[in-house]
């Protein structure tokens, strides 16, 4: 299936991306002379870029639970699926933050789709290997999200990285007994969670709501898509929402803020959160950078009668 609404996995394409990641020499040229699918900005004291890890396809009853047969057709089509189900990209912030090389979140690796897990290659071609990043940063250990840390023989994919998740995160999936304590539905998930954070347990720190991780980065309460789930709120000219799954979608979520998502843990929680979150980036103008929202997936939520309009940056 294609999707106009961004990446396009077409080998041509790959090249052409491949090409202008390479041609901008490892970041060190100014803004503006990268290719428009490459999308790199300055907030603050940090400069982003947005590094795709691909994309992933989930089934329609995952994205729209809540949507009558029509708008379930019409939503499809726009986001380039079919009746059966939808891809949705996945969006992860490069940052650099003066010594510091940060990701948020590395995607699914080896171990989710196959359409996905390709940040590695796509930094690669920027001219960054996996040892000059210093810290990876959950949003959650769901596996589009931290399905990356480990390669195939265990070993770790970015071997010199801190890495940050929060404390309630690491709580829930790491339960010994998930299997008499969750619901066989999220097993699969736990044995994913437990696999990425046990790898990096001796590099990890855990995080709570409200603590800066780095000057100017705080972390941001966001739980519901899982219990532990945090998004990143970064200080600069206008702040920086980084939200991770808060908001699984933009053409879906902005237009329709009281629809559940089929893969949140906690539904509720998770539309609680999602339109707190909405409500104040309208309110307050607040730029966001959502991980499957069409490429880059940067840019703002406007009012739009009960609802929000996903304005791109
Ligand atoms: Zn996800």
């Amino acid at each position: 299936m294609s999707n106009p609404n961004g990446f396009d996995p077409s080998a041509t394409r790959r090249e052409l991306l491949a090409g202008a990641i390479a041609g901008a020499a490892a970041l060190a040229l100014p803004r503006g002379t990268y290719a428009a699918e490459f999308h790199r900005f300055t907030h603050g004291a940090f400069d982003i870029t947005v590094v795709s890890d691909g994309f992933i396809t989930l089934p329609a009853e995952v994205l729209l639970p809540d949507a009558t047969p029509e708008e379930r057709r019409s939503i499809l089509e726009r986001l380039g699926g079919d009746a059966a189900g939808a891809p949705i990209q996945a969006n992860i912030p490069l940052i650099r933050h003066g010594s510091d090389l940060i990701l948020i979140d590395n995607g699914s690796g080896t171990h989710f789709q196959a359409s996905a897990g390709k940040l590695a290659a796509n930094l690669k071609a920027a001219g960054i290997e996996p040892e000059a990043i210093t810290k990876v940063i959950f949003t959650h250990a769901h596996p589009d999200h931290s399905g990356a840390t480990t390669v195939a023989d265990g070993k770790l994919l970015y071997p010199n990285a801190q890495y940050f998740v929060s404390e309630t995160e690491w709580n829930f999936w790491t339960d010994k007994d998930y299997e008499a304590h969750m619901p066989s539905a999220l097993h699969d998930f736990a044995r994913g969670a437990q696999r990425d954070l046990f790898a990096v347990k001796d590099k990890l720190t855990l995080v709570k709501p409200g603590q800066e991780i780095l000057p100017g980065m705080q972390v941001i309460e966001t739980s519901g898509h899982t219990p532990g789930h945090i998004s990143f709120e970064l200080a600069g000219d206008g702040n920086l929402l980084i939200t991770g799954d808060a908001c699984t979608n933009d053409v879906i979520f902005f237009e329709h803020p009281a629809w559940h998502f089929g893969f949140d843990t906690d539904p509720e929680t998770a539309l609680k959160n999602r339109r707190m979150l909405l409500d104040r980036a309208a309110s307050e103008k607040i730029k966001l950078l959502g991980y499957h929202w069409s490429y880059p997936g940067v840019g703002y939520a406007e009012r739009k009668g009960e609802a929000y309009r996903f304005a791109k940056a």
